[in-house]
């Protein structure tokens, strides 16, 4: 059962207050608004100071299906611990990973977005996103029958390239990815970095706004808190409405415990 923080976040603060806590934030819908361009999702100043200030007082992950470079330069403070391509990549001053999905996939992800540039030709504003080990497809901006119509053609082209096994589809708010068959996700990724360095012992917070968000709230699980950002979510703790509200429920946090 998830409860609904929009008559005030009393409830999550007082569940928080003696804890040494670790935060693990999503970064699109969940820190900033879904962009139509991932590439114009960028973070405001204000909440670049805000989460500075979070990271001199709590250990901080930002935990991202964008790849980890355009995570880092997107954000870009030094302290905190970076997770991208949904956990495939984790990066932090205590600790690095890379999740090695080998050679075939990989041979598979680079003709998969060969096949796909053309069809992103055929469909402006859809855009295709090649991170080292992943990809996405975004279609923010296609509805109804066009919407239906590039969804059947990005399917063709994907189950025909994972027909051999080596990765896998998965899918978002208007987004197709294309990743390793690998069971290793963003609830992986959290779980790994919560044996480590300061990590260790701390009280996880989660919050995210998309399925894949879902591996990481199972991962907190009887260890801390989640928070769906975007309504209702059966899996989380507690739900909220959009990014403004996570920005709100991060400065009481902060002015609770400091
Ligand atoms: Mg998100």
């Amino acid at each position: 059962m998830s409860r609904d923080l929009s008559g005030g976040f009393q409830p999550l603060l007082s569940l928080i207050k003696e804890k040494r806590l670790a935060l693990f934030l999503d970064y699109d819908g969940t820190l900033v608004p879904i962009a139509e361009d991932p590439a114009n999702a960028v973070l405001p100043e204000s909440t670049c100071r805000l989460l500075k200030r979070l990271s001199g007082r709590f250990k901080v992950a930002i935990v991202s299906g964008r790849s980890l470079k355009d995570l880092k330069y997107r954000v870009g403070i030094e302290e905190i611990t970076y997770v991208g391509n949904h956990g495939m990549e984790i990066s932090s001053p205590a600790f690095t990973m890379r999740f090695d999905i080998g050679r075939r996939a990989g041979a598979e992800l680079s003709s998969a977005a060969n096949e796909l540039r053309g069809l992103i030709l055929k469909w402006p504003g859809t855009v295709l996103e090649v991170k080292e080990v992943s990809l996405s497809l975004h279609y923010k901006n296609l509805s109804g029958e066009s919407e239906k119509l590039f969804y059947g053609e990005a399917r063709e082209i994907l189950d025909r390239v994972t027909t051999r096994g080596f990765l896998r589809v998965t899918g978002g708010k208007k987004i197709i990815e294309l990743r390793s068959r690998a069971l290793w996700h963003k609830g992986s990724a959290v779980k790994w970095i919560m044996g480590r360095g300061e990590f260790k012992d701390t009280f996880p917070l989660s919050i995210g706004d998309d399925l894949t968000d879902i591996d990481a709230f199972r991962a907190v699980k009887g260890k801390g808190l989640s928070v769906f950002v975007g309504g209702y979510e059966e899996e989380a703790d507690y739900y909220c409405d959009s990014p403004a509200s996570t920005l709100e429920m991060l400065s009481a946090i902060l002015l609770e415990k400091s």
